[in-house]
């Protein structure tokens, strides 16, 4: 057996430290705690999984302490076909569909295309609301959904950080009465990551696509960067949306 002197070890551990393993270690604990105390007061949990990295990494903590309990994924109807045919992959996943489509939606005089200012008309969470919320919600109604895991981090946004200050990573969801838990609210792209690389995760193949950051719809304009990350998968897409919304409303897209 080899011994180290107490110097070297001062020194491991100063590298150790000075490399972030240390902090993401406590934040990979903190994680599981969260997941654990919160199942130990439910008796119907969910996974909410976009296909993304950060909920896969949600899905993949919460399955190591109960590889029973099931995950579900709203497709929009506007989602990257590499989300999709990845997100059918994985084991027991529910795949929802909203009532109103993303056409529809947007086609309606009053909604606009989402959020960004850009595009001449704006609208809160609308959108996500018909497509993504109302499913959702139905399916943890009918289905008696006492508590919701997801991958929310407060990395995405300043708004989000004071939403987790304020509320913590773990609360009652009073509007429809079940409880929310969001482990790793406190980890960087960084820690997620590290996460599933250490443990060899497969995730969705659109990160591998130069320019694409984030899984979500396909379509969105509700964040900065949505038309360079709009050509960056395929120029052909502007040629969609204008055929969806008409120009006007793309007014500063191009
Ligand atoms: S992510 Fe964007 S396009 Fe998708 S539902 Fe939400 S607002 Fe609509």
């Amino acid at each position: 057996m080899s011994c180290i002197t107490l110097a070297e070890a001062d020194d491991r551990l100063s590298k150790l430290k000075s490399s972030g393993i240390i902090n993401y270690l406590k934040k990979v604990e903190s994680a599981n705690e969260i997941i654990k105390n919160a199942l130990n007061n439910s008796q119907n949990p969910i996974i909410a999984f976009s296909g993304g990295k950060d909920s896969l990494v949600v899905l993949d903590l919460v399955r190591k302490q109960n590889p029973k309990i099931t995950a579900v994924y709203c497709n929009t109807g506007i989602e990257y076909p590499e989300t999709v045919k990845y997100v059918r992959t994985i084991e027991n996943v529910v795949e929802l569909h909203p009532i109103t489509s993303y056409k529809y939606f947007i086609d309606c005089k009053e909604n606009g295309l989402p959020g960004s200012k850009a595009t001449g008309k704006v609208h809160g969470n609308k959108c996500c609301i018909e497509l993504k919320e109302k499913p959702a919600t139905k399916y943890y109604k009918d289905n008696s959904t006492d508590l919701v895991f997801t991958g929310l981090t407060s990395d995405e946004s300043r708004n989000r950080m004071m939403f987790f200050k304020r509320m913590g990573p773990y609360y009652l969801y009073k509007k429809d009465n079940y409880y929310k838990a969001h482990p790793i609210h406190d980890w960087s792209e960084n820690d997620v990551w590290e996460y599933i690389r250490r443990n060899n995760l497969s995730y969705n193949p659109i990160y591998d696509i130069p320019g694409i950051k984030r899984c979500g719809c396909r379509f969105c304009t509700a964040y900065l960067s949505w038309k360079d990350v709009t050509a960056a998968y395929n120029p052909h897409d502007t040629e969609v949306l204008f055929g969806y919304t008409g120009q006007a409303s793309l007014r500063g897209f191009v």
